[in-house]
């Protein structure tokens, strides 16, 4: 049998990659992880966790308004940048030190250098020129912003990469793109005092979400004060004094002082060797592998964004740790991509669970729709005219919640609970058996006796 340097070499230490190593290791397995950047990877150094804490830092502002009708005077508030930037910072720089030590605590080797598949059993480690095998190889490299090269001046943008490390918050700021991250940034700068448009292609933001979520988050987007420009693309961007100005394929021209690209992410799969190695890749540098996560190549395996299934972190965690379980523990394990609870955090919030009403309709024929919107008890008293919506949707024949749709205060809390019953199977009647909480916007959950019409779409 050959001899290798290690039983397992994952490249990536975000959430996918550090799940699967330290599972393995624990199993007495000796591991490697290679890391070009930071450890703990998109999540914690420039995706969620950075976001949220710049979502908790917007939401002031809308507090401070609510406050009055509460009998609150705020005398004076006045934010500061670079506090909540550097605080943010310093709460990675926390977080990503966990993450190392977790590592080191399992027994895990790790690299600090670039790795790139030189042979099924072989990666290089580019600055440090040296070759290192092991039996198996797990690519867990994460996806990066997209792009748009063709266009030019496209190189003065930012991603969101580069949001949390900003020197200046902009006083106008212009925003590429409809999907989660977009709408949640347009709410980050808007919260933070900016004024801010959104460029998107689509007629209403959040594609792919179902209809009624999307009309409501584009509505409320338009009513809180963003421009939402949409039925356009880029054109140009060029510097204009200390700002720059955007052209439009519609002919529009905006003058703002940031422009951040957000139309999408793309595996991470660029320079890595992978034809060398042999390993097949598919639409968008995407690496198709098995419910076991094993590529083409039997040795290498990937896990997380790179793999673009669903491109979120417990997804990651969860896929890493199958791998782990099934090829260290001795217990082949798939993990099952059905019913991922997702969330939006922008204002207002969104929280989503199993089919879309559109997906259910295709997928079962005949749905029973419940919905309800109504304005948050909390907003009445401070005149705040945010609505909330909700929305269950049952198979007809079978009568189970197959999806649930929230946006409001809170949706993402209630998601993941909701998401139990949807991923248990429960039927609407077991959902309406369950006794309300009062006073709770959630308690609307399990109140909703009328059927509805389609509302959007
Ligand atoms: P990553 O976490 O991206 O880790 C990949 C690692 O591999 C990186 O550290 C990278 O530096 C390293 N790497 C890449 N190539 C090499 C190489 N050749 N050699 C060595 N190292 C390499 N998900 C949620 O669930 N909830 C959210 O609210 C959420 N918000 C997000 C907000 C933003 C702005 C972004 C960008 C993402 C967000 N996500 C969110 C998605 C989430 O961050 C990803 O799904 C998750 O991090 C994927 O984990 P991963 O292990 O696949 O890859």
């Amino acid at each position: 049998m050959a001899n290798y340097d290690y039983d397992l070499l994952v490249i990536g230490a975000g959430s996918g990659g550090v799940r699967a190593a330290r599972i393995a290791a624990g199993s007495g397995a000796k591991v490697a992880v290679v890391e070009e950047f930071r450890v703990g990877g998109t999540c914690v150094v420039r995706g969620c966790v950075p976001k949220k804490l710049l979502v908790y830092g917007s939401e002031f502002a809308k507090s401070f308004q609510d406050a009055k009708g509460y009998g609150w005077t705020v005398e004076w508030a006045r934010f500061d940048w670079s506090t909540l930037r550097d605080n943010v910072a310093r709460e990675v720089d926390r977080l990503s030190g966990i993450y190392l030590r977790n590592l080191n605590n399992a027994g895990v080797t790790v690299v600090h250098d670039r790795a790139e598949l030189v042979g099924t059993n072989t990666v290089r480690l580019v600055h440090a020129n040296e070759t290192v095998t092991a039996r198996t190889l797990l690519i867990a490299t994460g996806g990066r912003p997209y792009r748009p090269v063709e266009v030019k001046g496209q190189e003065l943008a930012i991603t969101s990469d580069d949001a949390f490390n900003l020197p200046h918050l902009p006083k106008h700021v212009t925003i590429l793109g409809g999907g989660y991250i977009a709408v949640e940034f347009a709410n980050i700068f808007l919260g933070l005092g900016a004024q801010v448009c959104l460029v998107y292609r689509g007629e209403t933001v959040l594609n792919g979400f179902d209809d009624d979520i999307r009309v409501h988050v584009h509505s409320e987007l338009k009513r809180q004060g963003v421009s939402v420009v949409t039925g356009t693309v880029l054109k140009e961007i060029t510097s204009a004094g200390d700002g720059y100005q955007v052209s439009l394929t519609n002919g529009m021209r905006i003058e703002t002082d940031l422009v951040m690209h957000a139309i999408g992410r793309t595996p991470y799969t660029e320079g890595l060797g992978l034809e060398t190695a042999g390993v097949k890749t598919g639409k968008r540098g995407a690496i198709p592998v098995n419910a076991y996560s094993q590529t083409n190549v039997a040795t290498i395996y990937a896990v997380g964004d790179v793999t673009d299934r669903i491109a979120l972190t417990p997804v990651a965690i969860r896929e890493g740790q199958a791998f782990a379980d099934t090829v260290f523990n001795n217990r082949p394990t798939a993990f099952d991509h059905a019913d991922v609870p997702s969330a939006v955090f922008t204002r207002p919030q969104v929280g989503v669970v199993g089919l879309s009403e559109a997906q259910a309709r295709q997928k079962f024929g005949a749905v029973d729709i419940y919905r309800t919107q109504f304005r948050p008890m909390k907003y009445i008293l401070p005149d705040n005219q945010e609505r909330m919506l909700m929305k269950l949707v049952v198979e007809e024949a079978t009568q189970k919640v197959v999806g649930v749709h929230i946006a409001g205060p809170d949706a993402a809390e209630m998601i993941q609970l909701a998401a139990i019953a949807v991923k248990a199977g429960l039927t609407k009647q077991q959902w309406d058996d369950t006794c309300a909480l009062h006073p709770t916007a959630a308690e609307e959950l399990v109140t909703l006796r009328e059927k509805a019409p389609p509302l959007a779409g």
